[in-house]
């Protein structure tokens, strides 16, 4: 099959980079990025890092609205697919990327294909629900991460071509997992966070993102940096790995965190996963933190207040919690999950017990694109 991929943002990178090996070869691929991430931090670092092709089609859509950014993409992919004749595109999660390339497909009559298929917040307010309902109504292939996500898509009616193949980011997380176990990491993290005087300790740290447009609102900035300060402490400062777009409206309202909050610019991903493991606690509204935090074991605090990965909270025995914004209950749940006392014993035996198998998602996924009728 001749497939077209379309990402644009550094999960889609990441999601990539673990879905591409299993198709090559099976597959004819065409690499598209569309540049809604583009520099250094959120794209570059990640090409480099898991060894993802030159793309084939640069679009550099950057930047603008909504509707700008989107309007861009659409414009750009149109003509490449139509030299490039695919017979299918493939769009992953839940952005304006994943939105743009499943329209431009679907108005050529060329059959899409969605990975992370049927997660719903049910709450349309947020523009990757409008993204990712849109993205499943018009795909031929849905691939499911969760029973969850089959179940949401066959009470919008939609069940022919639903697949449930479990989670790519967990087949990379599982790959990537020998290489972080050892806390010498760490060492090479603070290298990498170049003059920051940070002096990471496992279990000495809490690791925290956030970066969704629900919580780039003015007084849900406040309520976060609140939070996270609340919850920092000397000796276990939290380091806040900042997306780009969300240090630009702190910075806008001059919004001010606590002296143990530790801004620091966005990682690589088996840093941030290292980090991940390596912390006494995950505070986050990322949705591929919360699950990568859930696979590692390590607590974790979602700073929405719902989230779609509801197995994740299940499965958890209690280590993950929906917190919001409220500080109160953060600080009491991090007293129940993260005990200063015991945090970094946990932190080693988290370390030494790790043992992360692959979903087996990505061949799945390769194996379900052979068949065209889904
Ligand atoms: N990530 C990273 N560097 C960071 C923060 C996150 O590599 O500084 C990785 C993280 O480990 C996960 C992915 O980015 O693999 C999650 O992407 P993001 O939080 O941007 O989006 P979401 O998962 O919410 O769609």
């Amino acid at each position: 099959m001749r497939i077209v991929s379309v990402v644009g943002t550094r999960p889609q990178l990441i999601k990539a980079a673990a879905l591409l090996p299993a198709l090559h070869g099976r597959h004819s691929d065409v690499f598209v990025d569309t540049g809604q991430h583009w520099d250094e931090q959120m794209a570059g670092v990640f090409f480099r890092e898991l060894d993802l092709p030159r793309p084939d089609h640069s679009l550099g859509v950057g930047g603008g609205s909504q509707a700008q950014q989107t309007a861009g993409m659409l414009a750009g992919l149109e003509p490449i697919l139509l030299a490039e004749r695919p017979d299918a595109v493939l769009v992953y999660g839940d952005t304006n990327s994943t939105l743009a390339g499943a329209l431009a497909a679907a108005k050529l009559g060329l059959p899409v294909a969605h990975v992370e298929a049927g997660l719903r917040s049910f709450d349309r307010s947020m523009p990757e629900e409008i993204n990712r309902v849109v993205a499943d109504h018009l795909s031929r292939w849905l691939f499911a991460p969760t029973p969850t996500a089959v179940a949401n898509l066959a009470s919008e009616g939609v069940r022919d071509g639903v697949h449930l193949v479990g989670d790519l980011m967990q087949d990379l997380a599982a790959r990537a997992s020998a290489t972080i176990r050892d806390p010498a990491i760490l060492r090479n993290i603070e290298s990498e966070l170049g003059d920051s005087g940070l002096a990471l300790r496992p279990g000495g740290f809490l690791f925290a993102t956030i970066h969704r447009a629900e919580n780039r609102e003015t007084a849900r900035v406040r309520a976060w940096a609140a939070l996270l300060s609340r919850v920092a402490a000397p000796g276990r400062p939290v380091i806040l790995a900042l997306h780009p777009g969300t240090r630009v409206v702190l910075e806008r309202e001059s919004v001010q965190l606590g002296p143990d909050v530790r801004v620091v610019d966005p990682l690589g991903y088996r840093s941030s996963l290292a980090l991940q493991l390596h912390a006494a606690a995950v505070l986050t509204d990322s949705g591929g933190v919360q699950r990568e935090a859930a696979w590692l074991g390590t607590p974790c605090l979602v700073l929405r207040g719902t989230t779609e990965w509801v197995e994740a909270v299940a499965e958890s025995a209690g280590r993950m919690v929906v917190v919001g914004l409220d500080a109160d209950r953060a600080a009491t749940e991090l007293e129940g999950l993260a005990p200063r006392d015991r945090s970094v014993s946990l932190a080693a035996q988290r370390a030494s017990a790790l043992a992360l198998a692959p979903s087996g998602a990505a061949e799945s996924i390769a194996t379900a694109l052979e068949s065209p009728d889904a």
